[in-house]
């Protein structure tokens, strides 16, 4: 049976690893298949893909691109995506871009409140180039010493309900749809379970969603059963993944979140079946 991990992050956005280093980890665990996912950055599937054809570990380029649909935060995996495709690409430098702009924002909210970190603080946590992230900016704030611990960072302040949270420019649901479907991948919305909302589904699928990411480290039994159901109900994929960043032991899953080959196998049909018909 192969292993298939299809949700790892890297230092190109905001995990701990090198995408060289990730694709050593996945050798190192026997992981036959993986799927760099980072947010709104192709980057890291670029680097991985020499080593892991070096390894003969099978990388399918992916990304998780956030969005927002009346307020709440989505992050939708795309996967099989040509990334070199110029609508893509234009997305992708436009939310980078904005993650830039939104970490300065948060810099000043935080200022508010007397933690005293700098752009710069941040831009020294994240990899050069690399997309920035709410991650780099409570590390920043932790090695400042304004926090007992890296977690204190989202429950104080920059969690979604947090006073110095700012949302992230973003495209809505339907264009990132089309974009990834326009660049011949498929639209999975990642982890619904943590998203807490699934009433949206429904609208997402009329947007023309493809599937939906069932198996995650941070679903319950009953929620990955919840999504599987849904999947049948609406016709979905279904994927799954560690979402490995790297950044605690708890969250050490690289490897052990597994999704069943014939889940990948669809996944893999579908996009190939709907590039043919392009
Ligand atoms: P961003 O994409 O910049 O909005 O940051 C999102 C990332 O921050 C997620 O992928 C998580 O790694 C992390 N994150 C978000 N909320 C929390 C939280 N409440 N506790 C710990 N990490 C979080
Ligand atoms: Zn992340
Ligand atoms: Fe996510
Ligand atoms: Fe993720």
């Amino acid at each position: 049976m192969r292993k298939i991990d299809l949700h790892i992050h890297t230092t190109c956005s905001d995990g701990v690893y090198s995408p060289k280093e990730i694709v050593e980890k996945a050798h190192q665990l026997d992981l036959n298949v993986i799927a760099i996912t980072d947010h709104d950055c192709v980057k890291g599937y670029r680097q991985g893909r020499t080593y892991a054809n070096k390894y003969g570990i099978e990388i399918i380029p992916g990304v998780e691109i956030s969005t927002y649909y009346n307020d709440y935060e989505l992050h939708i995996l795309g996967y099989f995506i040509n990334v070199k495709n110029r609508n893509l690409k234009v997305m992708l430098r436009f939310l980078q871009a904005g993650r830039y702009k939104r970490a300065e924002k948060i810099v000043k909210n935080l200022n508010k409140f007397g933690i005293r970190i700098n752009i710069k603080d941040i831009y020294k946590q994240s990899a050069k180039s690399g997309v920035i992230g709410r991650p780099h900016i409570a590390n920043a704030m932790l090695e400042g010493g304004y926090i007992g611990n890296y977690n204190d960072a989202f429950v104080d302040y920059i969690g979604n309900d947090g006073p110095a949270y700012v949302q992230k420019p973003s495209y809505t649901p339907a264009q990132v749809i089309n974009i990834v479907h326009s660049a011949g991948g498929a639209t999975i919305l990642a982890h619904p379970g943590i998203l807490n909302n699934d009433f949206l589904i429904p609208d997402l699928v009329d947007m023309g969603l493809d599937g939906l990411e069932a198996f995650h480290p941070f679903h319950s039994s009953v929620q990955r059963d919840t999504y599987l159901m849904l999947a049948e109900k609406y016709n979905l994929l279904v994927t799954g993944g560690s979402d490995f960043h790297g950044i605690n032991k708890a969250h050490d899953i690289l490897g052990k979140a597994v999704l069943k080959e014939k889940y990948f196998q669809k996944l893999k049909d579908y996009c190939a079946a709907k590039v043919k018909n392009r």
